[in-house]
């Protein structure tokens, strides 16, 4: 368990980073220090913050918050393979959700590991469904709070919302998730294949599994082989954010995959085309949104989007590869921009720590880490200059 806390992540293992407060200061360019270290070839990376940073003084008083659309999760199917349905329920506070979380009929079971309470988990999925209030709109961060603020993370994402005044909530907007036992997350990549931040603001762990990006394609093969009715249905059914897959079935098949545990006070990113998925130990509350770095850009390029429904999520790359590609923007317009993403490559926002030096970081932040650490291209054929953006698909209550 232990981790080479020094050198880059040749491999795809999830590393774990305790920014000092100095380095916490600047959200982009800890994000790029973290690409040069390697961190985005798991997919996934943990953050600690600095001691003593908090971003709310008191979660005593949000008992009165309302969850406007609370979801059952009813869960079909067997042997590690499962479609999830989302069936809505009326308006709750948060203080019912936490009531109803700690009921014997919905908290979680004892277990003396994580094996354990992760085998209860998948022998369960299908019994009694938990309800998770997702998709809430709004920030628990105090509006004084500048360090990794989700609500105001000024990346590049937000060139959206400047040059189309467009907000899509979630996405370029803070959601809050309240979990209980047993609720889980399908298997995805974001929106666009933007990156996520997640907070996780107090209660039980919530535990991901995620896919290196490198062996992304391998999962949507295998998911597709499962589920070729979906398929057949839909490019990208995997963003119905439906489908969940027991990591026994994936070391079956040998995807590669890894898994970590992420407790209250902590952050998870997740780095472009990053498939992830997970669970909730018991009671607690999230907080997310996505974001963009200049090597998003290549990711929103080629996302492969849901061709089935109406309202998901689509960013006009547009704006971007004028403003930050521009010596490629007519290449790409012929539909000739067709290189490979290399997903090892860090970052262009990463220079400055890796000049004059190929394997270690000229400025190093300290990076520790108690976790272990460890392509065809699609063409475009949009013309002009209109930034069209789409709505959310907000995870909708799907038939049963
Ligand atoms: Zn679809």
């Amino acid at each position: 368990m232990e981790q080479e806390s020094v050198s880059q992540n040749l491999g795809t293992r999830i590393m774990t980073f305790t920014p000092s407060k100095e380095e916490f200061k600047d959200f982009s360019r800890y994000i790029a220090y973290m690409e040069s270290q390697g961190a985005h070839r798991a997919g996934m990376a943990k953050v600690i913050p600095p001691k003593g940073w908090k971003p709310r003084r008191t979660y005593d008083d949000i008992d009165d918050l309302v969850i406007p659309a609370p979801i059952q999760q009813v869960v079909t199917g067997q042997s590690g393979l499962f479609t999830q349905y989302n069936i809505q329920k009326k308006p709750m506070t948060v203080h019912e959700f936490r009531r109803t979380s700690n009921l014997d009929k919905f908290c979680n079971p004892r277990y003396a590991d994580f094996d354990e309470l992760e085998r209860k988990v998948w022998k369960n999925l299908t019994f009694n469904p938990p309800l998770y209030g997702a998709d809430v709109s709004g920030t628990l961060y105090d509006p004084d709070v500048t360090e990794w603020n989700i609500g105001r993370l000024n990346t590049i994402l937000d060139t959206v919302e400047t040059e189309s005044g467009i907000k899509i909530k979630g996405v370029n907007t803070p959601y809050l998730y309240f979990g209980m036992w047993k609720s889980a997350f399908a298997w995805h990549t974001e929106d666009m294949d933007l990156y996520s931040i997640n907070y996780l603001h107090f209660g039980e762990p919530k535990s991901w599994y995620v896919v290196p990006p490198e062996h992304g394609k391998r999962l949507e093969r295998l998911a597709k082989g499962f589920f070729p009715g979906n398929a057949q249905s839909c490019e990208a059914f995997l963003r119905h954010k439906m489908t969940l897959i027991s990591p026994s079935i994936l070391k079956k098949y040998g995807i590669p995959f890894e898994k970590v545990t992420q407790e209250a006070g902590q952050f998870i990113v997740t780095f472009p085309f990053g498939y992830h998925a997970g669970f909730n130990h018991g009671f607690n509350c999230a907080e997310s949104t996505n974001f963009a770095t200049q090597r998003w850009i290549d990711y929103g390029k080629q996302a492969t989007l849901c061709s089935c429904r109406q309202d998901m999520v689509k960013i006009s790359m547009d704006v971007f590869v004028r403003k930050f590609q521009p010596d490629r923007y007519k290449l790409w317009k012929a539909g000739k921009d067709n290189a490979p993403i290399d997903h090892s490559k860090p970052t262009p926002e990463a220079t400055e720590f890796l000049k004059g030096d190929k394997t270690e970081p000229v400025k190093s932040p300290s990076e520790a880490g108690s976790e272990e650490p460890t392509t065809p291209v699609q063409e475009d054929k949009r013309s002009g200059f209109t930034l069209t953006l789409l709505l959310h698909c907000h995870s909708l209550v799907s038939p049963l």
